[in-house]
């Protein structure tokens, strides 16, 4: 285990800001993984977990100890009658991990194509597009937990119900910063037939009827390609808010002023139905596609993703995003969440 002082974070935060990690490790296995938790403990210091660094805000740079999981490995389990199990641990690549599973002929997850990241942060906050969402498929998830440290159950498994999936939330965010995912265990039903409950992919499809799952994972890379910023080319980190959810009361009110409203029936949850909003709909209806504040802006092809185009800094992004809050608060009445984790919280 080495640790590295001052190290740039530049190429780990897919905003590309110019920030640091005052003390610095990338662990490749859970000794040295349990070794780096010990280091900070013993000097008192702040953990920070890093996989591919797609879904931080970093705002200043970061005191304490960064551990940048790459612990790499993958295999599939056993097969039963009904599923496949295949372990994949923190630090694979995600995208490259649905490549595999589709090459070793095992589909469900194709619809998660080209999601920036790694694998041990896919549960965190339970990582969606197309119509599907990661927990789904999770049958559980190896854990370090922090706050059991001097006990035996220091490593454990967490079931998917442990988990508590929700639309872009888990037990991980519920408790930050307690658990660091070391592998994640998913159990895919053998009998596959293609999702295409996404609006999008359905009409991709219309006229090419029984898409195979290599078709449909092309569809999503092909689309999601379009639509959004190669965080490469421009600093970005996916969608910047989530899609508030309102009560059906709400979304009439709102429907009636607003009869072009873009939302979604999420069914009834706690006996009350609920619609989810299109957040970027809001964004761009109050004319932000394309703003730009100083170095940072609203990406010019879809209002969800705000972008660092050279320069710019997670204060500045703040700055955007409030100024974003403000008036979809004052416009609508309805209050924006920031998907990004911030770092430090
Ligand atoms: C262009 C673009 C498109 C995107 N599209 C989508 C999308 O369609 N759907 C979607 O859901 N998300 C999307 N995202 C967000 C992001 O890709 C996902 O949230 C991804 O899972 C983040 O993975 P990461 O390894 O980069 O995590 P990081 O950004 O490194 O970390 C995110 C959070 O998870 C924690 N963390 C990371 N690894 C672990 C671990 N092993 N154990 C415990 N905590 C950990 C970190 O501390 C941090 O709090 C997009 C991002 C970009 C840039």
């Amino acid at each position: 285990m080495q640790i590295l002082f001052n190290f740039p974070l530049k190429s780990l935060n897919s905003f590309g800001f110019d920030v640091k990690a005052k003390e610095f490790v990338s662990v490749t296995n859970t000794q040295d993984l349990l070794e780096a938790v010990q280091y900070a403990i013993d000097h008192d210091m702040p953990i920070h977990v890093l996989g591919g660094g797609s879904n931080i805000l970093i705002h200043e740079d970061l005191l304490g100890l960064t551990i940048h999981l790459q612990l790499l490995g993958k295999s599939m389990v056993s097969q039963s009658a009904t599923h496949t199990l295949i372990d994949v641990c923190a630090g694979e690549n995600w995208h490259d991990f649905v490549a595999w599973t589709l090459d070793n002929d095992l589909p469900g997850l194709e619809n998660l194509a080209l999601i920036p990241g790694t694998c041990g942060a896919a549960p965190i906050q339970n990582i969606g597009a197309y119509g599907l969402e990661v927990g789904n498929w999770i049958d559980s998830v190896e854990v370090l937990d922090l706050e059991q440290l001097d006990q035996e159950q220091a490593w454990h498994t967490l079931s998917r119900q442990d988990c508590d999936f929700t639309y872009r939330n888990s037990i991980f965010k519920k408790y930050p910063n307690r658990y660091i995912v070391t592998q994640v265990r998913f159990a895919i039903p053998r009998q596959w037939r293609a999702n295409l409950s996404y609006a999008e992919l359905a009409n991709y499809f219309l006229h090419r009827p029984q898409p195979s799952a290599h078709d449909v994972f092309a569809a999503v890379c092909e689309i999601r390609s379009r639509k959004l910023p190669d965080p490469l080319v421009l600093g970005n980190a996916g969608s910047f808010f989530h899609n508030p959810q309102v009560s059906e009361a709400t979304y009439l009110q709102l429907l009636e002023q607003f009869p072009q409203l873009v939302a979604y029936p999420q069914g009834i949850v706690d006996g009350q139905k609920l619609f989810k909003l299109a957040a970027g709909w809001l964004i761009d209806q109050c004319g932000f596609k394309g703003f730009r504040l100083g170095n940072v802006g609203v990406y010019e092809k879809q209002a969800l993703v705000l972008v660092n185009h050279g320069g710019g800094s997670g204060k500045d992004i703040l700055r955007l995003a409030n100024l974003i809050k403000e008036k979809i608060h004052a416009v609508y009445g309805v209050d924006l969440t920031q998907e990004p984790i911030m770092l430090p919280p």
